[in-house]
């Protein structure tokens, strides 16, 4: 623990905690520095006037794309997210910044030669990867650059790693202690990663719903979903594709949440041109919640998928939660949001480690 005995103490009280976990009765929490304290005597008192405190929440699901990208997100109550693939050097720069959303990162992506993501600056061409023979290098490489985790992305239009390319990273990745995340946004895609044993899938098909088959195979292998609801739901609206289907992404988070798949709340947020479609960073993850619940999620889970699930599945041992010694990411709300998934949307007071930022 890092408080101090100099560290500031406040006190919030008059406040209803949804922990991470559940909604408590009206209470108090103290923020002591960068931290949640026990409670105490305070210095300074705000009354939460029987609002809701809740964890910061964690977008399991964005691309970086400047200093501006943290300040949305923070100004939103995103107080953790988890970039899914942008440049090592941006990561760097973005790192650690003091009152602003803290980030992890995949970095580079495992891209195939000649597929729609090589095309993608920067990250297109550096994560080149033209067989398994090459799998063990980029694995290599990524931890060299400092990558959180290993993004590899399945069934791009065109050209796309075959089945051995990816069996071989994500066997690599297992070797060296590092998850994998695969973007699969068709249903042959989500196969191919599954048969993989990726660690998390990211999308669901536009093509096809996700039917109960795939779901005991992720349930077997512990996989983890990300649906970016979000940017499933901008694709259909803003490029339309052929075959796209926005019921076919709903169905799939209802399939897979019904038998019991783990599901985090992540936007695909992004500020890049040429993307199939603009998301914009933290506003969208309120508007993920939503369409989370539209897909059968109750309130609390949906909840719990912003909050103490990303954490506990990408490791953030210090966050997620609402409890003595985890990070003082804080979120203090007007109204209940297990009533009304939307009551995320009326925030009063945001705090990122302990230092409060400004709602947007
Ligand atoms: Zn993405």
């Amino acid at each position: 623990m890092d408080s101090t005995p100099h560290a500031v103490r406040t006190a919030v009280t008059n406040v209803r905690v949804f922990d991470g976990r559940q909604l408590l009765p009206l209470g108090t929490v103290v923020i002591e520095g960068s931290r949640i304290g026990a409670s105490g005597v305070a210095d300074k008192v705000i009354d939460g006037a029987g609002g809701v405190l809740m964890p910061g929440l964690i977008d399991a699901h964005v691309h970086l794309h400047d200093r501006h990208t943290l300040e949305l997100l923070s100004g939103f109550g995103v107080t953790t997210a988890l970039d899914m693939a942008c440049a090592p050097e941006l990561v760097e720069s973005l790192r650690s910044v003091p009152g602003l959303t803290d980030i992890r990162s995949a970095g580079t992506p495992a891209v195939a030669p000649g597929s729609l993501h090589s095309r993608i600056p920067v990250t297109g061409q550096r994560g080149l990867i033209a067989g398994p023979d090459q799998a063990a290098r980029f694995v290599a490489d990524r931890i060299d650059e400092g990558s959180d985790y290993i993004k590899i992305i399945v069934g791009s239009p065109g050209p796309s790693h075959d089945q051995a390319t990816l069996d071989a990273l994500t066997a690599a990745a297992r070797e060296r202690s590092k998850f994998t995340v695969a973007h699969a946004s068709s249903y042959e895609a989500v196969e191919m990663a599954q048969r993989a044993r990726v660690n998390v899938l990211t999308h669901v098909p536009l093509d096809k719903a996700l039917d109960e088959t795939a779901a005991a195979t992720a349930i077997a292998d512990g996989r983890i979903l990300i649906p970016t609801l979000a940017m499933m739901e901008g694709i259909v609206a803003q490029s339309a594709p052929p075959g796209a289907d926005y019921a076919a992404a709903r169905q799939s988070v209802t399939v897979m949440y019904r038998a019991g798949v783990p599901i985090l709340a992540g936007t695909d947020a992004n500020a890049a041109a040429g993307v199939p479609a603009a998301i914009s960073h933290g506003a969208s993850l309120h508007h993920e919640l939503e369409l989370l619940v539209d897909a059968g999620l109750s309130t609390l889970d949906a909840l719990r998928a912003a909050t103490s699930r990303p954490a506990h599945y990408f490791g953030l041992a210090d966050r997620g939660l609402i409890e003595p010694g985890r990070r003082a990411d804080l979120v203090l709300i007007e109204d209940n949001p297990l009533q009304d998934i939307t009551a995320t949307q009326s925030i009063r007071r945001i705090w990122c480690g302990g230092v409060e930022v400004a709602p947007n």
